[in-house]
């Protein structure tokens, strides 16, 4: 059942996270009529900007967390960054005042590389590159040992590439240790250090737990920047084994965090080998392809996967791909032009994240394109971002 806004019998859903991402969400949320309040730590974030109330603080502040939570009594809790006190909604939920999407335990697990590394390889047996984690140079140094050259080291607790960087030779591995403590979320900590994966390609395989079972998106192939994604495509174009058993795999790491929603599961494979990444319980920033290339986005299937609706198929548009249009340099007023010729072409789309403000590298927008195949879909949408005209 779903109420009115504003009503007594509101269905209320509080985003922990106010980003691109969260922004889709709540539009999807508000197509249902759901009164929604956007969190974040800074003022004007995309998300707020489509919620109907917002509050500016830390989502890593507990008692923060905690009193926003109390006084606006949400049904659901949807966390959209990784960043957040989720001890606090291990609580909130053990003590039934939200639930927690798509559950507490999913959200602790997944904020620290460690967490979702173990359970995939301890619980669940599935391969992954070779790892280890340390917390001092002593422990770092013998672990770049132990795990060979080349290797990748990242913050435990980090996203998007922060804090990440190959160590090619022993020269370079002084350097990644202090790159990754000035690059970790909660400032300096614990690393993992894994084996490099010279894989063939890597996906990303949208997954929805859902009233009705388990259901998968095509899988989206992207490619990386320095740890960040920059363009992604969907469908992937994979071995039916391959595929099989990266839905296999999808399943089992999703089945065992639980609850509903959507989650991006990445994947790396090598000679129809799948080997397991990382993954996100919700929305995906290289799923943002979904937004052209599927009847349901990700963000439309999230929304209805939390509302508990069901999802009997999802229909994919064909070849499809999306561009991340990242700004650099620095300003609090930035503007976009010249958007009339780059949406001349025909099957493109463009999303304005509104972003307030740039103060290094940011992602304020992404285009997206169909084309006959995906290659052809890529080069729309590259040619897209290429044609806005940036003025900081
Ligand atoms: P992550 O933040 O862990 O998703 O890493 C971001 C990106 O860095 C991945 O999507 C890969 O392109 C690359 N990457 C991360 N870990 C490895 C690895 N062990 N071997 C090779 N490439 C990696």
């Amino acid at each position: 059942m779903i109420g009115t806004p504003f009503t007594s019998s509101a269905k209320k859903i509080m985003l922990c996270g106010s980003g691109e991402l969260g922004k889709e969400v709540v539009i999807e949320l508000q197509r249902y009529g759901i009164e929604v309040i956007a969190c974040d730590a800074y003022e004007n974030a995309p998300a707020m900007q489509v919620a109907d109330r917002s509050y500016v603080f830390s989502m890593l502040d507990s008692n923060e967390l905690r009193r926003v939570i109390e006084l606006e009594k949400p049904d659901l809790v949807v966390p959209e960054v990784e960043a957040i006190a989720t001890d606090t909604l291990a609580e909130i939920e053990s003590e039934g005042k939200a639930t927690i999407i798509p559950t507490a335990r999913a959200t602790q697990l997944t904020m620290n590389r460690e967490g979702i590394r173990r359970m995939a390889v301890e619980e669940l047996g599935c391969k992954t590159s070779p790892y280890a984690f340390a917390a001092t140079e002593e422990d770092y140094m013998a672990a770049i040992e132990k795990i060979g050259l080349p290797c990748v080291v990242k913050p435990i607790m980090s996203s998007s590439g922060k804090g990440q960087s190959t160590v090619k030779t022993q020269d370079d591995a002084l350097t990644s240790w202090k790159y990754a403590q000035e690059g970790g979320r909660a400032g300096a900590g614990k690393v993992i250090i894994e084996g490099f994966v010279d894989f063939d390609y890597e996906i990303t395989l949208l997954t929805i737990r859902h009233v009705g079972g388990t259901s998968f998106c095509a899988p989206v192939g992207h490619i990386q920047v320095d740890g960040d994604y920059r363009e992604s495509w969907q469908p992937a174009p994979m071995s039916a084994s391959a595929l099989e058993s990266a839905q296999e795999m999808a399943a089992a790491v999703t089945k065992n965090l639980g609850g509903y929603g959507l989650f991006g599961v990445e994947m790396f494979v090598k000679n129809d080998e799948v080997i397991f990444s990382e993954v996100s319980p919700r929305p995906h920033d290289t799923g943002m392809v979904t937004m052209i290339s599927q009847d349901l986005s990700q963000f439309a299937l999230h929304a209805r996967a939390i509302l508990g609706l069901p999802i009997p198929n999802i229909e994919q548009h064909g070849p499809s791909a999306s561009c991340a249009l990242v700004v650099e340099g620095h300003s609090e007023n930035v503007r976009f032009d010249n958007i009339s010729t780059a949406l001349a072409q025909p099957d493109t789309q463009l999303r304005l994240f509104g972003k307030p403000k740039v103060a290094g590298k940011r992602r304020m927008a992404v285009a997206l394109a169909r084309g006959s195949d995906v290659e052809a879909a890529r080069a729309a949408a590259r040619k897209v971002t290429e044609e806005v005209g940036v003025i900081l």
